[in-house]
């Protein structure tokens, strides 16, 4: 056991820097196996799910630039930061979302016994998402439920609920950068080995937005999809050209740089 455990923390992930910023290099699968090993390991560990707009929000905001780098595991999320890795000669595997790592994780909770715990969304739509994610996985252990429109007096009464429910993985629901901070913040009481900000994911499986069909997502669409479902994202959307631009930027740097 002992031995497991320093070989797992021998083992770094490869990582990228997109604009400098720090993204894992990994598929789905190698994610699920490092959050295993970090359940195992049962010390606070954050997993952040980054897509074009982290980066960018991580580029004017220290704080949350100093968790992508804290942070156990950066997977790599969205159309944008998968091209931007192409084009930066650093290609990441495929897509490591955080909707789809609330299904895998459920998945594994039903085979295993993992205990999740889910904060954030409006009320009711947290709970929705567990029964819809229930039906389908019946021996999941989703040991609590708890939305994400609180104010700072609610705060130690919703900490020390998740703490007594005692959770592997806390799936927080509330938006990037807030939740990673809140997450990160209360770290030592909330005792989840695994905290996972997973954005708008409970809205998808509680049934407030749908997915976009698959051949959308395959072509790099979704964007588009959640656009017409929410125009208020219309501010990431805007960012994009920002991104795309100055990762050319380094591109060319890069290319003037190499003899
Ligand atoms: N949300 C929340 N508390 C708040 C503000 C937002 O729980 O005070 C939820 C919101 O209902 C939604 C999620 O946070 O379910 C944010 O979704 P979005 O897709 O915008 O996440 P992002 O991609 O920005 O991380």
């Amino acid at each position: 056991m002992e031995r497991a455990l320093q070989e797992e923390r021998a083992t770094p992930l490869a990582e990228a820097r997109i604009l400098g910023v720090r993204v894992h290099r990994v598929g789905m699968d190698d994610a699920l196996e490092r959050i295993e090993a970090l359940i195992r390991r049962a010390e606070p560990s954050l997993v952040i799910t980054a897509d074009a707009n982290a980066v960018l929000i991580a580029l004017e905001d220290a704080e949350f630039h100093a968790l992508m780098e804290t942070a156990a595991l950066v997977t790599p999320d969205g159309f944008g930061l998968l091209w931007a890795g192409r084009r930066l000669g650093q290609p990441f595997p495929e897509r490591v979302s955080g909707v789809d790592l609330v299904e895998r994780l459920t998945r594994l909770s039903h085979a295993k016994g993992y205990r999740l715990y889910l904060l954030g969304a409006a009320p009711s739509v947290a709970e929705r998402a567990a029964q819809n994610l229930l039906a389908r996985y019946p021996n999941a252990q989703i040991v609590g439920v708890q939305h994400g429109y609180f104010t700072p007096a609610d705060e130690p009464a919703i900490v020390a609920q998740v703490a007594a429910a005692q959770p592997d993985v806390l799936l927080v629901g509330m938006g990037m950068p807030r939740q990673e901070k809140w997450a990160w913040r209360h770290r030592q009481q909330l005792g989840a080995s695994v905290m996972i900000g997973v954005g708008g994911s409970f809205d998808v499986y509680g049934g407030v937005v749908k997915r976009a069909p698959k051949w959308l997502q395959r072509v790099g669409g979704e964007w588009l999809w959640r656009l017409l479902q929410d125009p208020r994202k219309i501010k990431k959307v805007r960012n994009l050209p920002r991104f795309a631009w100055r990762v050319l930027r380094e591109r060319r740097r890069q290319e003037s740089a190499t003899p």
